[in-house]
């Protein structure tokens, strides 16, 4: 069995390629649920929902969150009504969020919810939240003359990330249990795939809760780096590696992860500080643009870890 820990990005796309190149029956996805928040009368998974739609091929890959061709009609007409819209949520896309809503307010757990819509779209692979408690990261931040505690969707989709970072936190992490099934699923893998996610907002909360590294010690690991030279293929990873401490390159990849990592991936261009890695490293093509480059990465990883 083979276990990927995930964000809502960079791993999705290397999940298009592991759903084609391996059993899906023996794949089990670990999602990050630090983005989680409630909006209006909403939960909002969206990590979670991400790698669903990935996984079902309904993922619209132009911003990797919401459903392909979607329409919009709730959205307008709760806007016609006066409703403070926040987000634009499609109205597929906003029946799975009523479906968890629903469930949620009735007691069940996150990781049930989940379960019910993976399975009724159709997905085989295990796509599991990683934990069923309340887990949020949070970014310190310097906002004008004022240090302020950001949810994540306020610091990234309000302010554009266009702050001073300061620190990230997760809240509540060390008082959260992973799901019993995330634990299970890394039991029973002979492979762990750290995708090319956000180091410090995508694969740190997974990490933080309790157990996790330590189950991981006796496994074979391997990272795919986010950053390929000294910048993130998207988003803040960078500006929040280097709030952490963390050089922006593949070593500073290597320093995160070193209590994890057995095998690194890093991309071609990054080849010359291959042998500045202390750990087994794969030189790659890690830049993911078409269904062809996800599968021969896919493909490329599993080979080098003999689970093909
Ligand atoms: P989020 O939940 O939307 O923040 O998404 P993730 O954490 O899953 O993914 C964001 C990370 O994916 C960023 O740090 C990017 O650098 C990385 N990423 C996106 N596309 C690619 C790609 O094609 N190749 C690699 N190596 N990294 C990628």
């Amino acid at each position: 069995m083979i276990t990927v820990f995930s964000g809502g990005t960079g791993t999705p796309k290397l999940l298009q390629g592991l759903k084609r190149v391996v059993d899906n029956e023996k794949l089990a996805v670990i999602v990050n649920t630090g983005e989680d928040t409630w909006v209006g009368d909403l939960y909002l998974s969206p990590d979670v929902d991400t790698v669903l739609y990935t996984l079902a091929d309904l993922i619209n890959e132009e911003t990797w969150y919401g459903v392909k061709g979607d329409t919009f009609y709730t959205h307008e007409q709760l806007k016609n009504l006066g409703f403070d819209e926040v987000l634009r949520i499609g109205d597929k896309d906003r029946a799975l969020k009523m479906h968890k809503t629903y469930y949620l307010r009735r007691g069940y757990k996150l990781s049930e919810v989940v379960d019910m819509e993976r399975e009724a779209l159709g997905i085989k692979a295990k796509v599991i939240p990683m934990t069923d408690d309340r887990v949020e990261t949070k970014i310190l931040a310097k906002v004008g003359d004022k240090v302020d505690l950001l949810k994540f969707h306020d610091f990234w989709v309000k302010r554009r990330g266009e702050v001073e970072v300061l620190d990230v936190i997760y809240e509540n992490s060390l008082y959260a249990k992973p799901c019993e099934k995330a634990v299970e699923a890394i039991k029973n893998s002979n492979l762990i795939i750290i995708g090319p996610s956000n180091p410090i907002t995508s694969i740190g909360p997974i990490l933080s809760l309790s157990g996790i590294k330590e189950l991981l010690k006796d496994k074979k690991v391997i990272v795919v780096s986010p950053i390929v030279g000294n910048s993130a293929v998207s988003g803040p990873a960078g500006k929040l590696m280097r709030a952490k401490g963390y050089d922006v390159s593949v070593k500073g990849i290597y320093e995160f992860y070193k209590d994890v990592v057995d095998v690194l991936v890093i991309d071609n261009t990054d080849k010359e500080i291959a042998k500045e890695i202390p750990c087994e490293v794969l030189i790659t093509n890690t830049i993911m643009k078409t269904l062809d480059d996800k599968v021969r990465l896919a493909k490329n990883i599993v080979e080098f870890c003999g689970s093909l």
